[in-house]
């Protein structure tokens, strides 16, 4: 089903309220390329890490400067799924870990880090077609984004999800501390001076706390079908 125009949809909210699984979704039904601006915040704070200028809770800004230049951070379409690579190595994996989401929010708080995602982002969307989901993208990466929407869940609904995702994935944590990080990255997105995360006047609201990611999706089809006037419904893989 594809009478959806050539639009770009962004797609902000709170952290772990399911932007990217349900973007993912929508860009599969839709046939939309998906980008999660949140995967090039977690390249620059992997690349960080490993070059050692972030670590043992410090970040060195003018060291972080230096590798930032020519990092070569890059989707890849595989598989029908997007992929974060630097270099020829994919990151997907290193980069939803843990240590990573320690450092990523005080490392997406730095202007000249968000200045140089951005110019990627816009490079990597020239095609149009784009599901963009993050933090600031109906705000600032694409303020003349055609359909805006802002994701929320309650905190507590969304650290157990968090949660359950890195049990599953054999990282050693608590839900305590999952759901602290959380609270900490929402509040450090939301109080940031440059460009901090916030509804966008024109975002249609998305509380999923109660909602199974069918009926998000049911949602999000009444929402086009209002928008664009679509007349048959698509038979929804999910
Ligand atoms: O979406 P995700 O949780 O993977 O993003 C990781 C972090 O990157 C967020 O906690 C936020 O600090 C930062 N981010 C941002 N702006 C975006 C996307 C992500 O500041 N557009």
């Amino acid at each position: 089903m594809s009478s959806i125009p050539d639009i770009i949809i962004a797609v902000d909210g709170y952290s772990s309220t399911g932007k990217s699984t349900f973007a993912k979704l929508i860009a599969k039904e839709f046939t939309f390329l998906y980008l999660d601006s949140g995967a090039m915040y977690r390249g620059v704070t992997l690349a960080g890490m490993e070059a050692g200028v972030i670590g043992d809770g410090k970040i060195d800004e003018e060291g972080l400067r230096k590798i930032i230049g020519p990092l070569p951070l890059h989707f890849r379409q595989e598989e029908g799924a997007t992929r974060l690579y630097l270099g020829e190595r994919c990151i997907e994996t290193e980069i939803r870990g843990w240590a990573v989401s320690q450092y990523v929010s005080p490392v997406s708080a730095i202007p000249w880090v968000r200045n140089w995602v951005d110019d990627r982002l816009h490079a990597f969307s020239e095609g149009g077609r784009v599901i963009m989901d993050g933090r600031d993208i109906g705000t600032t990466v694409f303020p003349n984004a055609e359909l805006k929407i802002f994701m929320t869940a309650d905190p507590a609904v969304r650290a157990q999800r968090r949660y359950d995702e890195l049990v599953a994935k054999g990282e050693s944590t608590t839900l305590e501390e999952v759901l602290a990080n959380l609270q900490d990255r929402d509040y450090r997105d939301s109080h940031r001076p440059t460009s901090p995360l916030r509804q966008a006047d024109d975002a249609y609201v998305l509380d999923n706390t109660h909602m199974t990611l069918h009926e998000e999706v049911v949602w999000m089809l009444g929402l086009l079908q209002g928008k664009f006037g679509l007349l048959e419904s698509p038979g929804l893989s999910c």
